[in-house]
């Protein structure tokens, strides 16, 4: 049974060394995703050198994904390490003052973040445990009432889901992790906290005033103005992140499902990949076995034709992170296969225009009952294109350059490999041969040239 859907794992204190990253790989893991909100620098490096190495040794194209903190906030410090109860109805003040807070006031240390605030934004600390309303706004302070209550400390993050805050996508933090990162060629980069179409082409020409190197975007949606222009932004970037973690506390938690089915569609659209992140097999930090419930969230990512699914903690801090990764190839392998059996419903892809030409060798496979499509892929826009057309059936990518073939691993159904020695239409058999397709029809696609052959 083949994984069409791809696994993006977070790499972490329990899954960084070199037999686990080895194992995990082996299990099913296409895109090694490493997250700057914690270690940085030359800690970050040498396990990008380890993954390069690795994928070296097991022959199969493996991505690295850097995942860049973003503009997380935080309030200030407290007069004590105590926990200040907040309790409906009383008010509460947020002020540029940086002496300790007390049960009536704390500091808001990012002056972008007070000048933004307006009457009547939410202000959600806890993960949404406390919801405060912002009800005067002052050049210095902003006073609040406290809608839902609990407890509030020191350096609490916190989330303003009606706040469009005018300020830089990325903070001195991320400018120096990325001009790092950008020494160590990674294939993708995944920006936090998009806001707007101009924050991806921001950090694309900090990218490409550095470097040649194709390194391509992903735009991490979270917030409820990133949903709203998602359109724009997967037009901006190279590929999309459901990250359902914050995204969760920014909106309603319930809408969350429609949201991600919404996003996936558009994305299919706009010829993107895009991953569903966070908490898909949660508890699998503590446990060696996935909740039913979670069983069925990483399958319905497969049945909606997402391209990658992603582990969190179960991965990066979790006690099995090798069992947790060969618990999602399992699911998603079953669910590939039942989606496969169900074939996609061509009707069902909206404003793809008829005569789109990767709908054309989509539909063509189709028809034809074709075993594989193969790609001679010079770059990665026609595989990606046809990878959203999701064709069901393996989309085979003869890469010339390692980064295309890495990049490509993020692609739902698309299986990469990076040889020079493949290039002509007769080749196409060879290709498909190491993926033990040895009958049927092949579509092939080589620059402008679509033809559909029978392997012999
Ligand atoms: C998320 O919020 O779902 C997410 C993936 O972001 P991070 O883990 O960086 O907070």
């Amino acid at each position: 049974m083949n994984k069409y859907t791809k696994i993006t794992a977070s790499i972490g204190p329990k899954s960084e060394d070199r037999e686990t990253l080895t194992r995990m790989i082996r299990a099913g893991v296409n895109v090694c995703r490493l997250n700057f909100s914690h270690d940085t620098g030359d800690t970050q490096g040498q396990k990008i050198d380890m993954i390069r190495e690795i994928s070296a040794e097991l022959n199969t194209p493996v991505a690295v994904m850097i995942d860049l903190q973003g503009p997380k906030h935080r309030i200030g410090n407290f007069a004590t390490e105590e926990k200040y109860p907040l309790l409906i109805g009383q008010k509460f003040t947020f002020d540029a003052n940086p002496l300790p807070g007390d049960s009536t006031r704390v500091q808001l240390p990012d002056s972008d973040v007070l000048a933004s605030l307006k009457v009547g934004d939410r202000i959600l600390l806890n993960d949404g445990k406390i919801e405060m309303r912002v009800e005067s706004v002052s050049p210095n302070s902003v006073e609040t009432t406290v809608m839902r209550g609990d407890e509030i400390w020191s350096r609490r993050g916190f989330n303003l889901p009606d706040t469009e805050i005018d300020t830089s996508v990325l903070t001195k933090k991320d400018r120096a992790d990325l001009e790092y990162a950008i020494t160590k060629k990674p294939d993708w980069v995944a920006i936090s906290f998009v806001q707007k179409p101009e924050d991806i082409a921001e950090v694309r020409d900090f990218i490409t005033a550095r470097t040649a190197h194709p390194i391509k975007i992903i735009a991490k949606i979270e917030r409820p103005n990133a949903v709203e222009r998602i359109t724009d932004i997967a037009a901006a970037a190279d590929g999309i992140m459901i990250a359902r973690g914050d995204l969760a506390v920014e909106v309603p938690y319930a809408e969350v499902p429609a949201i991600s089915r919404y996003i996936i569609r558009e994305c299919r659209k706009m010829n993107k990949p895009v991953i569903v992140a966070t908490q898909m097999l949660g508890s699998m930090v503590n446990s060696e076995f996935p909740t039913r419930a979670e069983i069925t969230d990483v399958a319905t990512a497969s049945y909606l034709r997402a391209d990658s699914t992603m582990t969190s903690e179960e991965t990066t801090i979790g006690i099995n992170p090798v069992k947790a990764i060969e618990t999602m190839a399992n699911i998603l392998r079953h669910a590939d296969c039942d989606a496969i059996a169900n074939p996609f419903d061509w009707s069902r892809v909206e404003n793809i225009p008829e005569n789109d030409w990767s709908r054309s060798v989509a539909s063509m496979a189709y028809l034809n009952r074709a075993s594989a499509i193969v790609v001679f892929a010079r770059d990665t826009i026609a595989t990606t294109q046809i990878s959203c057309r999701k064709p069901d059936i393996p989309v085979i990518a003869v890469c010339n350059e390692p980064a295309i073939a890495n990049q490509l691993c993020l692609a739902r159904g698309v299986f990469p490999i990076y040889d020079t020695e493949l290039f002509g239409m007769r080749d196409a058999f060879n290709a498909a041969r190491r993926f033990n397709i040895n009958m049927g029809k092949l579509v092939i696609v080589d620059e402008e040239k679509i033809s559909l052959r029978t392997l012999d």
